[in-house]
């Protein structure tokens, strides 16, 4: 079976364009379907690191 837009081999028509089978991509193309919603991609994550025993940011002590 193959697209009858793009002529390319699909295993299951995911519509149908005039009785022929379209793809999934192109029945997406052609809005005969609507595509389905991604998962959220795995965005930026920010991560706070915060270590217990952190050195001061001003060290007041052996300043003189
Ligand atoms: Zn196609």
């Amino acid at each position: 079976m193959q697209c009858a837009v793009c002529h390319r081999r699909i295993n299951k028509p995911a519509a149908l364009s005039h009785g022929l089978p379209v793809g999934p991509r192109c029945s997406v193309k052609l809005g005969l379907v609507t595509p389905k919603p991604r998962l959220p991609s795995m965005g930026p994550r920010i991560v706070v690191r915060v270590d217990e025993d952190q050195i001061p940011l001003f060290q007041t002590e052996g300043v003189l």
